[in-house]
């Protein structure tokens, strides 16, 4: 796997609308009931952690190998990783080399998770995978992600592999973000199947800050590798078994149990971050991410006076968000390489 440039677009990814061009804008309908098949998983043996971090259970091998962090629950609300960590973990799981911590990271959004409220317990205070740079770390900063974040920071700043276990509120099919560097397109390749994810996203990170998997620990000269999983939707039975395989995976490639093999997987770089700009932004479709749209210019979305269009042919779409707040992100857009 080798890093790759931004390829460049071909059109403009946002068209002013024309005086006589109608909007396809229908007024935005609540939210829709999203599948619940997963309960919350009951952490309660693992609060205290073992080794003087709350929600951290670190296991040493005694033997010589890397430092491996399986992180779940950086979103409260998004508890199919700490399933698949919890099963992991009550079966016995211990390294046969180096250093192996679990960590559960926003205990305090979970502690909220409300069933009838399911999308309201992500952060406290703000967004858990916004803080992850040295200048927001070491700021006079408080709050209560920040805070959770200095903690877990000495972990993370050890961690030769990290992966991250996350889940997706709207329909998509599972993917693997990676950052552009070449130990860690490695290491997301091994973790890639056929049977999914065999999806590998490189994007553009989040405007609002660094992401767990951007923390300089896993930059190129970090020395650490990162990838980060999409599993699937969020309280979803499927998604934790989804997120306990790639863990298996990830376990077994930091371990060298991992056979090389070569498996068709599709790698897909982010070009643009569509943000919407209006309360009113709307898809044409009710897109499901890694849609996939054939021809450059095609409006998939209307945000305010704004057309969206796809900027080149075969064009993938990445997590689309049915419901954008403005200023968030409504969808990337990616081409595979
Ligand atoms: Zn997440």
């Amino acid at each position: 796997m080798t890093c790759v440039a931004v390829p460049r677009d071909h059109h403009r990814v946002r068209v002013r609308r024309t005086a006589l061009a109608t909007s396809l804008y229908t007024p935005q309908s609540p939210l829709p009931a999203f599948e619940q098949s997963l309960p919350p998983p009951d952490l309660s043996r693992w609060l205290t952690g073992n080794d003087g971090i709350p929600g951290v259970i670190t296991q040493r091998s005694g033997h010589a190998g890397p430092t491996v962090v399986i992180v779940s629950l950086v979103h409260g609300n998004e508890y199919a990783g700490a399933t698949a960590l919890d099963r992991l973990l009550r079966s016995g799981l211990t390294p046969p080399v180096g250093t192996l911590s679990v960590i559960f990271a926003n205990l305090a959004a979970f502690a909220r998770f409300d069933p009838e409220n399911p999308v309201a317990s992500r952060f406290v205070d703000e967004d858990l995978n916004r803080v992850w740079s040295a200048e927001r770390l070491h700021s006079n900063a408080q709050s209560c992600e920040l805070d959770r974040a200095r903690e877990l920071a000495p972990l993370i700043e050890r961690a030769d592999i990290l992966l991250d276990l996350h889940s997706m509120l709207w329909d998509s099919e599972p993917l693997l973000l990676a950052p552009n560097t070449e130990s860690s397109l490695t290491f997301a390749a091994a973790l890639a199947d056929p049977d999914g994810p065999d999806l590998i996203v490189t994007d553009l990170g989040h405007r609002g800050g660094n992401r767990l998997i951007e923390h300089p620990r896993f930059t190129t000269h970090g020395g650490g590798c990162a990838c980060l999983l999409e599993a699937g939707g969020h309280w979803q039975r499927r998604t934790a078994d989804t997120a306990e395989a790639v863990t298996m995976k990830a376990l077994e490639f930091a371990w060298g149990q991992r056979p090389a093999r070569r498996v068709m997987l599709r790698r897909a770089i982010v070009t643009d971050n569509v943000v919407a700009q209006s309360a009113n932004f709307a898809f044409t479709e009710s897109y499901r991410g890694g849609a996939f749209i054939r021809h450059g210019g095609t409006i998939i979305a209307q945000d305010g006076p704004d057309d969206i269009c796809t900027p080149y042919d075969d064009c993938l779409l990445i997590m689309p968000n049915h419901r954008p707040a403005r200023g968030h992100m409504a969808v990337r857009l990616a081409k595979l390489i």
